[in-house]
């Protein structure tokens, strides 16, 4: 072990996000790669909006994602792990006020006894001129008997952090290089705990760090303006101040930043939707870093190898869905029929449950399938799309589908009953895709239509849709009797159809 120590600081006040999800992938490749520390920490302060339920979705969608922690909540059965815990922020109460208290015993912090609409109409006066907003720092210096006089109103203080005037706070990130920022410019001495007690985000934040010996902060560029006010956080607190990388914004396709109410931002969302860990890793990987190389498809283990922190591009990371189902594709393929049928089992049991299909295909009848269908999902939640008509007892095509684009309804009726002639004289006996194509494209040929138009009426009948694995597989798949009987029930729906009309 290295004194390598980085951490994932989720709050759980929503599901497990995929700009998260990208920040703990970093830090882990990050600790993995050197041999260090990865500890999760969950950061509930906020009780009105931290529930149980979003700490649940974060643990597991991490521990699905395969992003194991050395440390923190939620490890094996362990409630927790490590020797720096407690690793639950409100757990963590009593550091907040035994730093607090040490803040305020050396000047570093006072008590503010300004109310909310004294504030409030500096901020308005401060809007109307185009200042930015800042604490004027009006408690800043209060006597003792202005004190007295604050505690006889009964008002309830909080704790402001001094922010010295007048410096530059420069750090080397290690994504975005030097940067600095003005002591002026960041808003006035700190609220850092509350009038009822509760710490804050940039106090608990630092004490944390600190306290957990973080060596470096990897997290969102939405945190690089707070940065100074950890770094002076921690110089009062007498810590060592980690280094920090910023890492890039995850972009909507038209750059702007990715948000729940454009994009689908849950983690549980892909896992429904059939994405698949190895995948969205590999992924989520390459949201703002690359190898240098030509290399696509890596398992974690490999990522884990050739990781560099240096490598993170500062510039936004737009998020490509199609890519991420390319990738899924490719690593589906990778998966061995018995783990694929294993994750495909219950997207198939959903696809019962929701009437879609009629019956659970068997093991047996998955894994004859797999070498038509294994190539031809983006998701495991497309196995429906694409097998789903075997296990249905009728599939109901429309009959606008059944008729190709050059031909009319009685072509096509008279044509499907040809090729059902055909297909009848190949026998139960020889049922298999190299006896069943050559009489049919020996018909299209007869009769001078073109195979294409041919085989998709065909394909229409048998499966309902336009687009399935190979036709005569899927018709060696389906069985004899039961392509017939499929041809035979749109012939007649077609038939009565061309009548009516
Ligand atoms: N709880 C913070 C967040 O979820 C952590 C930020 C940090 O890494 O410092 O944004």
């Amino acid at each position: 072990m290295t004194d390598v120590r980085v951490r994932i600081a989720p709050s759980p006040t929503g599901p497990l996000h995929l700009g998260t999800t990208r920040t703990a992938l970093f830090n882990y490749l990050f600790a993995r790669h050197l041999g260090g520390t990865f500890i999760l920490r969950l950061e509930d302060t906020d009780q009105a909006r931290s529930t149980i339920e979003y700490e649940n979705d974060i643990l597991t969608g991490l521990h699905w994602l395969g992003m194991e922690w050395d440390e923190g909540p939620g490890i094996g059965d362990e409630p927790e792990r490590g020797s720096y815990g407690p690793y639950r922020q409100m757990q963590r109460l009593a550091r907040y006020t035994e730093a607090a208290d040490r803040l305020l015993a050396e000047d570093k912090a006072y008590h503010c006894y300004c109310s909310p609409a004294e504030l409030d109409t500096e901020r308005k006066r401060q809007d109307a001129g185009h200042e930015p907003a800042r604490y004027s720092g009006r408690c800043a210096h209060l006597t003792a008997a202005q004190t007295a006089s604050f505690e006889a109103e009964d008002r309830r203080p909080v704790l402001r952090f001094r922010i010295p005037p007048d410096r530059t706070i420069a750090f080397d990130d290690i994504v975005r290089g030097h940067v600095e920022f003005d002591t002026n410019a960041l808003g006035g001495d700190l609220v850092i705990v509350r009038s009822d007690l509760t710490p804050l985000y940039h106090f608990t934040v630092a004490v944390d760090d600190a306290a957990m010996a973080i060596s470096h902060v990897i997290r969102g560029e939405d945190h690089l303006s707070n940065t100074p006010k950890h770094i002076l956080l921690f110089e009062a607190l007498g810590a060592a101040v980690p280094q920090f990388a910023h890492l890039p914004l995850i972009l909507n396709p038209d750059r702007t930043k990715m948000s729940k109410r454009k994009s689908q931002t849950a983690v549980a969302d892909y896992r429904a939707q059939g994405f698949i860990p190895e995948a969205f890793v590999n992924y989520l990987a390459f949201l703002g870093w690359s190898t240098g190389t030509e290399e696509e498809v890596l398992s974690l283990a490999e990522l884990v190898e050739r990781f560099e922190l240096s490598a993170v591009n500062s510039s936004g990371a737009v998020f490509d869905r199609d890519r991420l189902e390319w990738l899924n594709g490719q690593w589906i393929r990778r998966l061995s029929p018995e783990d694929l049928i294993d994750r495909l089992r219950p997207f198939l049991e959903n696809e019962v449950a929701a009437g879609r299909i009629e019956w659970m295909p068997s093991d047996e009848e998955i894994s004859a399938l797999l070498p038509v269908v294994q190539e031809r999902l983006p998701t495991l939640a497309a196995v429906g799309e694409v097998i789903g008509f075997l296990f249905v007892k009728d599939v109901e095509p429309d009959a606008a589908l059944l008729v190709p684009k050059r031909w009319d309804a009685a072509t096509t009726v008279a044509a499907l009953d040809a090729a059902r002639r055909r297909i009848a004289d190949v026998g139960e006996v020889s049922w298999e895709a190299d006896e069943i194509e050559p009489p049919l494209r020996a018909l299209a040929e007869e009769r001078g239509w073109k195979v294409g138009d041919l085989f998709m009426a065909i394909r229409v009948a048998i499966t309902g849709r336009t687009a399935t694995p190979p036709l005569f597989d899927t018709m060696v798949a389906l069985g004899y009797e039961r392509s017939l009987a499929r041809l035979d029930r749109a012939i007649e729906r077609l038939a009565a159809r061309a009548e009516a009309s």
